[in-house]
């Protein structure tokens, strides 16, 4: 344990743990709730984010889907995967999504699954689909009944963006205008454990990949690794950070051989294949990229001439794929 943190929140300094409630209820909590609601035509947003449903992909661990869209009022701006695991003491938060309506919401699923409270709410990196929804947990944060844990180096990106983040989410519909974030206090430097009762996750703070804060989760119960936007499935992926250093980081996680990943957007993968998929787009991105510099190409004309490099049949590509190049091109041409 060398974090700065999350085992200073032991288990044991919380408040008494009710007596958990049986899987059948469990189960039958999380039927409810998948099928519980429909939305109709009239839906807002807020309530379409509502309604997205949980899936459990392994035991005890529930994610929910974002849709693999631009964020919009219409989809809730529900866009990124989130979601909890459950121990037999606890239940740690992986990401609250876009906005206070989805922190609620992963609030309530997690009420009917389990009547365990919540030790710990994770933020996997600064973007702004993922952890700002933290404020449907802000009193407990407040009141030191739940730690709010990140990379040590998600505070300072928070402070950076995260004005600029909530102007972009209030500016989709009023309806998000209580939207907040809230920065860490238990930071992981490197590796940190949680123990939420015969249940041990490990997070990782990554050098600078997708980002320069990304954090990952790895439960030792079932090998689930939660990769978040390191990982992209079907959306093409962003590159924010670096794209040497995420090419590293994906030869390590790639050694981990989890039984299955959760992406920060996508379908969850056991088969390795969507981390081969990424692999092989940012690589022929960074060759695409140094070729470019090498022939002396500027960056304007290096993303002319790599519009469609690596396109397949990724979501979203010509929205992000300039922006890509731009990114690795920055980054290379000082190799
Ligand atoms: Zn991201």
């Amino acid at each position: 344990m060398d974090a700065d943190g999350t085992d200073r929140h032991d288990l044991s300094e919380l408040r008494p743990q009710p007596a958990g409630r049986t899987r059948r209820h469990v189960l039958a909590g999380l039927a409810a709730a998948s099928f519980g609601v429909i939305c109709s035509p009239s839906c807002t947003g807020a309530l379409a984010a509502a309604a997205l449903p949980f899936a459990e992909i392994a035991d005890g661990i529930f994610v929910r889907y974002g849709v693999q869209e631009e964020m919009s009022a219409q989809n809730g701006a529900a866009i990124a995967n989130i979601g909890f695991i459950v121990g037999e003491r606890s239940v740690a938060v992986i990401d609250t999504g876009t906005t206070t309506q989805q922190g609620a919401a992963l609030k309530a699923e997690i009420a009917r699954v389990t009547d365990r409270p919540v030790s710990h709410v994770i933020a996997t990196h600064v973007h702004l689909d993922h952890c700002f929804g933290h404020g449907a947990f802000a009193e407990e944060i407040a009141a030191g009944r739940i730690a709010n844990v990140g990379h040590h180096k998600l505070p300072q990106a928070l402070a950076e963006r995260g004005g600029f983040y909530l102007e972009r989410i209030r500016a989709l519909s009023p309806d998000f205008a209580d939207t907040r974030f809230i920065p860490p206090t238990t930071l992981v430097q490197e590796t940190a454990t949680i123990d939420l009762g015969n249940r041990r996750l490990t997070l990782r703070a990554w050098p600078t990949a997708h980002t320069d804060n990304d954090l990952t989760i790895e439960d030792a119960r079932t090998g689930t690794l939660w990769a978040a936007d390191l990982l992209f499935s079907g959306r093409i992926p962003v590159i924010d950070g670096s794209i040497n250093g995420w090419l590293s980081v994906l030869e390590d996680l790639g050694e981990r051989n989890a039984a299955r990943v959760v992406p920060g957007h996508g379908p969850v993968d056991t088969t390795d294949t969507a981390f081969a998929r990424e692999r092989a787009y940012l690589a022929a991105l960074r060759e695409g990229v140094r070729a470019a510099i090498d022939a002396g190409l500027g960056i304007d004309e290096t993303v002319r001439r790599l519009a469609d490099l690596g396109r397949g049949d990724w979501l979203l590509f010509d929205a992000v794929q300039g922006r890509n190049v731009v990114a690795a091109y920055t980054e290379l041409e000082w190799e």
